[in-house]
């Protein structure tokens, strides 16, 4: 501590053109030292030394020296937490071990139920290891020699952002690992999350100077390691929880289960949580999820669950993943969180189809990170069945912390002039009577001419799923409708740069003049609908908004009929033979084709230039030798001989065609056996399934 503040004074005293190179250099390196440790004791130790005006002296010290002597400038000196500009777009950066998700247990008895799974699979309780789920976002930072060299996001799973300028100026994540002599590549993987309490600050902030809020902590930490300008990503004050490794291989001989991990990350100077417990049984997890509840609201940072994972690294490889997600973890997660507010009013939304939606209007409120203001009533039916009122203070929830949901009217709050809602007779778009479905509850606009209808169709044509039109937002959609330049999605392939870019945006500037959207806008939006025309015919299906007929339902539909001309001769029957088709479905699909407009519509998209036959698509998924296909298998044991882990052995016999599963049942073609397989094993003997060797299954793949 001593030596310490001497090196603090620096700042006051130094006179940098008196030093020599030599001496510069081992000041700039014990500098550089001293600010590091003091960066760890503060952020993964929680245990500073030094107030913050010491750590800021030393840090000012340390930048006049690297100023006056630039030879010694390093990418991971603590000044350079600050690096340059990003470029236009952040760079792909492809994951080597793919990033993954967690699959969910939305209570305790789907947590118990996994745990059973995993007591199943070994022939007895293993320990797990549960950790707080920081609800942040995913991070993944790679060191060579001990040197980071690169952060990206999770992205996909597989691509992710690369973040690295961004994330070297989060201050818990070393630049440089505390292990020496670490050689070769190490990838951790974490959460980035922004505190509470500089949540709140960052949004009042936004409030003064007249900014958008960011809805939830979570989206403030991803959108800040995302800035152009990792200035602004600096001032974010952001901070990380690491809990991963992307290989163990480089550590191994330290590290074999989760609790060992938790522990090297600590001293290599990462920030760990230091809520974590090591379960013996599945009562002391479940007491840890209560637990977690509990304190939630009093921790300094948002959670939104608990992961529980198998502590073991050789028995996690014995489960493996799925596409999704490792077998060996579960995310439980919290139940939802409820509150009660003034519902203000029920207004109507219409629909593509016409379907008009109540919609809760709310005093906002903010649950589960978000602050709602909106919730839908799905239909009249429901609104009469919650008996919901005017003027009645309303408990509103998020199911799966997602979708805001009015679960009913608190009775003993009732005003007296709380008023009954009435559903509009007439459609609020365009004055058209209404109608009920005779076959269900919905109550529907069904003018042809209704503008909400028109407008909603565009939304749904050029949205991400349908023909992915990126650019084409609902300024520019109310723009062409209103300018009388498109009346049905057709329209869209007859379109001008010229034509978009003399649109008004609906606003005006300060002078009063219409805001246009401009040549360079236009430019990307023709691009953007070029492109549009290489979609797939099951998106083009999807995008004409048959009713009931959802991006999967379409996905069925041409993989039996790919071509169009024999889709629309299909019966009704015969739609309705195809799994996954309902008869109502059936039905709306064969009277869509039935329509004179809607058959000319699609006549003009096949003159534009749109897809309307998969055939080569699908023969293109379907080529490849494929000679175990329509089979099924489940790995069970060690797979001693080849190697090869269960993984591993799985990719093999899905590359050939096969299915995998991890459950035997009457559908398992075998079940292919390793060392010590467990009941997996002795399900398939009870059942008569075909039981397969190591040695089978090798000759199997060859
Ligand atoms: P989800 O995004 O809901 O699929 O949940 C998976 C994500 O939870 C992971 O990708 C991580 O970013 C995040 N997560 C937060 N805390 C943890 C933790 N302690 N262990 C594993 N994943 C975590």
């Amino acid at each position: 501590m001593e030596d310490l503040f001497s090196s603090v004074n620096i700042d006051a005293d130094i006179d940098v053109n008196s030093l020599s190179e030599d001496d510069a250099k081992v000041k700039i390196d014990s500098l550089r030292k001293e600010i590091e440790h003091h960066t760890y004791l503060y952020y993964a130790q929680d245990k500073p030394e030094i107030s913050d005006g010491a750590y800021d002296s030393l840090m000012r010290s340390l930048r006049k020296l690297e100023d006056a002597f630039p030879q010694f400038q390093d990418a991971n000196s603590p000044t350079m937490r600050v690096g340059g500009y990003v470029g236009e777009a952040f760079a792909p950066v492809q994951h080597q071990v793919k990033m993954y998700s967690l699959d969910n247990a939305m209570d305790l008895n789907e947590l118990d139920d996994w745990m059973k799974k995993v007591e199943d699979e070994f022939g007895e309780f293993v320990p797990l290891m549960c950790e707080l789920k920081i609800d942040g976002s995913s991070i993944a930072l790679t060191y060579e020699n001990g040197q980071l060299v690169r952060a990206a996001t999770r992205g996909d799973g597989t691509t992710g952002e690369d973040v690295t300028a961004n994330m070297r100026t989060v201050r818990d994540v070393p630049l440089k690992l505390r292990a020496e002599n670490l050689e070769g590549t190490i990838e951790l993987r974490g959460e980035v999350y922004m505190p509470k309490q500089s949540f709140e600050t960052l949004n009042e902030a936004a409030v003064a100077e007249g900014n958008q809020k960011f809805a939830n902590p979570r989206n403030a930490a991803a959108g800040s390691i995302r800035q152009k300008d990792p200035t602004i990503t600096k001032n974010r004050d952001l901070a990380t929880f690491i809990y991963a490794i992307a290989d163990v291989e480089p550590v191994s001989s330290e590290v074999q289960s989760q609790e060992s991990l938790l522990n090297w990350l600590k001293s290599s100077g990462f920030h760990v949580n230091p809520d974590v417990k090591l379960c013996t049984n599945r009562d002391e997890v479940k007491q840890f999820c209560k637990d977690a509840i509990e304190k939630r609201d009093k921790l300094p940072y948002e959670i939104d669950g608990v992961v529980v994972k198998v502590n073991d690294f050789n028995k996690q490889n014995l489960m493996g993943f799925t596409s999704r997600a490792p077998k060996w973890a579960i995310a439980f997660k919290f139940p939802p969180e409820e509150k009660a507010t003034l519902l203000k009013d029920i207004t109507v939304q219409v629909g593509r189809t016409g379907v008009l939606t109540p919609v809760a209007e709310l005093e906002p409120v903010s649950l589960a990170g978000t602050i709602v203001s909106r919730a839908t009533l799905h239909n009249l039916d429901e609104v009469r069945r919650k008996d919901v009122r005017i003027g009645d203070t309303v408990i509103v929830h998020k199911a799966g912390d997602i979708i805001p949901e009015v679960v009913g009217p608190i009775m003993s709050a009732r005003p007296d002039d709380a008023k009954i809602w009435e559903m509009p007779t007439t459609c609020p778009s365009c004055g058209s009577e209404v109608v009920k479905d005779p076959d269900g509850v919905a109550i529907r606009c069904v003018s042809a001419e209704c503008p909400k209808q028109i407008h909603e169709r565009f939304v749904h044509w050029v949205s991400r799923k349908a023909l992915d039109i990126d650019g084409m937002g609902t300024e520019i959609i109310s723009g062409l409708i209103e300018s009388g330049l498109v009346h049905d999605v057709a329209d869209i392939y007859k379109l001008t740069e010229g034509e978009i870019a003399s649109l008004s945006r609906g606003r005006q500037n300060v002078e009063g003049e219409d805001i246009r959207v401009g040549h360079t806008i236009a430019g990307k939006l023709i691009t953007a609908i070029e492109d549009s025309k290489k979609q797939s015919f099951a998106r083009v299906l999807h995008g004409l908004g048959i009713r009931n007929v959802g991006e999967n339902a379409a996905e069925l539909l041409v993989q039996h009929y790919p071509v169009f001309e024999e889709l629309e001769k299909a019966s009704t029957d015969d739609l309705s033979k195809i799994e996954g088709i309902g008869p109502i479905m059936a039905e709306n699909i064969h009277s869509f084709f039935k329509n004179v407009q809607n058959l000319d519509l699609i006549h003009r998209l096949q003159t534009a230039g749109l897809c309307f036959d998969d055939r080569e698509r699908i023969s293109e998924a379907q080529s490849g030798d494929q000679p175990l296909a329509g089979n099924t298998y489940v790995l069970t044991g060690t797979l001693v001989e080849s190697g090869l882990s269960r993984d591993e052995a799985g990719a093999k016999l899905k590359a050939l065609g096969a299915k995998v599963s991890s459950s035997v049942s009457s559908k398992t073609t075998a079940v292919i056996a390793g060392e010590a397989a467990g009941s997996k094993l002795t399900k398939a003997q009870e059942l008569g399934i075909q039981i397969l060797t190591e040695q089978d299954f090798l000759n199997l793949i060859k």
